[in-house]
């Protein structure tokens, strides 16, 4: 049974990709990657290809394509807005991804803002903040949000927490929301890393307490190149330009530095942006909304259910996580696979069973090597093999995962 039973805006483009395995059969392929990169659903492919016989280039110039172009791009950014639930005094930027997202925002901090953050997140969330205040990854809830806690009492100075939403490596949710009121009642700001948590969860800005909130489109089911910022415009709207440029300035004078910059989303958006991505991410992003999100969400945790039972009768394979087995999680799991090499039991399940997953460090070295039991500093250079991550999405099915299970079994029962 696939999660989607109907022709509908969710269906997954390329679902019927087969494989062709060694012994001369042919199987689907199964996408159990989505954590990386999830495939394009239809509502993304239609709006691309609705929009390519008029478009033309935004905010610049008066002809019917340009005309239509500015319009269609402005109402992505309501359609965007109205997912993240964006409030009064909200600002929506689209970027390339959650990574530009994550660093517009650290290039907006004023002047004397720390930024809090767990050395577990991914290196989005991690590498792009001026001399982070940086926590040693918690081993439950309630801790993450006392060391929070603590470190804002300790520091005593503006600051922003910084914190994903679902990890990228366990699939855990993180209590944002907790977060965010201790952040609140210490005068904090709290970005939400939501790159993992968009595509499986309802992302509202009020909801989970968070002033800001990245995420990428090519983890939403629209093509590559779009990504988005949202939150409070005042310190976006107060700090220099990310990129300078046309689009970003609404008066240059003839002498350097004379340079009026202009305020709202386009500050940031410097050069012709990328209407056909904004425009694909709001088609998925409006998809979502119309649908029974908790139904895909109680669906994701049957796929999970029935991983995690395939996997008890496979010894030495073991799914790894911060909070332990109990902690809400999105469709992500990571394995430890002691005596193997996640990256040719990888291989291995692509080449001789048609299933794509990912091997290695996720871009989040702490947390993986923590999880794998390398204490090394080894910097990011060393041999740490890491672990094998599996990942679900609208397409997934419970043939996919059954796959998953036997191939692991077969590979993991022979010789490392
Ligand atoms: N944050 C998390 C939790 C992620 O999983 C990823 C990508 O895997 C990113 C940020 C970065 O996303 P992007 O590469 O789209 O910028």
């Amino acid at each position: 049974m696939s999660l989607v039973l109907q022709r509908t805006d969710l269906d997954v483009v390329g679902a019927e990709l087969t494989v062709d395995l060694p012994g001369g059969t042919t199987v689907p392929f199964a996408h159990l990657d989505y954590a990386a990169t999830a495939p394009c659903v239809r509502a993304a492919a239609d709006a691309v290809q609705g929009l390519l016989p008029w478009y033309g280039s935004v905010h610049r110039g008066t002809g019917i394509r340009s005309q239509t172009s500015t319009l269609e791009y402005e109402r992505a950014r309501d359609l965007v807005g109205e997912f993240v639930g964006a409030r009064a005094g909200d600002t929506v930027v689209f970027t390339r991804n959650t990574t530009d997202a994550l660093n517009l925002l650290a290039r907006a901090l004023p002047a004397g803002v720390t930024t809090i953050v767990f050395d577990g997140e991914h290196h989005a969330n991690l590498l792009p903040w001026h001399r982070p205040l940086r926590l040693p990854t918690p081993s439950s809830p309630d801790e993450a949000v006392a060391a929070v806690e603590q470190a804002l009492r300790e520091l005593r100075g503006p600051a922003l927490v910084a914190v994903t939403g679902a990890s990228n490596v366990t699939g855990e949710i993180w209590p944002v929301r907790r977060l965010a009121d201790v952040a609140h009642r210490y005068g904090a700001r709290i970005v939400v890393d939501a790159a993992q948590l968009a595509p499986h969860s309802p992302v509202d800005l009020a909801t989970l307490g968070a002033d800001y909130l990245a995420l990428s489109g090519h983890k939403l089911y629209a093509p590559f190149g779009s990504g988005v910022l949202a939150g409070r415009a005042d310190w976006l709207d107060a700090a220099p330009p990310y990129l300078s440029g046309g689009g970003a300035s609404t008066a240059v004078g003839a002498t350097a530095g004379d340079v009026t910059w202009a305020h709202g989303p386009s500050r940031h958006e410097a050069g012709t942006p990328n209407l056909l991505g904004a425009v694909s991410l709001a088609a998925v992003c409006a998809a979502l909304l119309r649908t029974d999100r908790a139904a895909l969400h109680e669906r994701e945790q049957e796929l999970l259910g029935r991983l995690r039972d395939g996997l008890a009768g496979v010894p030495g394979v073991r799914p790894v996580s911060v909070f332990g087995e109990r902690q809400p999680r999105v469709g992500i799991v990571s394995l430890a696979l002691p005596g193997h090499d996640p990256a040719v039991i990888a291989d291995r399940l692509a080449r001789e069973y048609g299933l794509g997953v990912r091997a290695g460090l996720f871009c989040a070295h702490p947390l993986t090597r923590r999880l794998t039991g390398d204490t090394g500093t080894g910097g990011c250079g060393s041999a740490t093999p890491g672990l094998l991550r599996a990942s679900f999405g609208l397409g997934t099915s419970d043939s996919d995962v059954d796959r998953l299970v036997v191939a692991l079994t077969e590979l993991t029962s022979g010789p490392a």
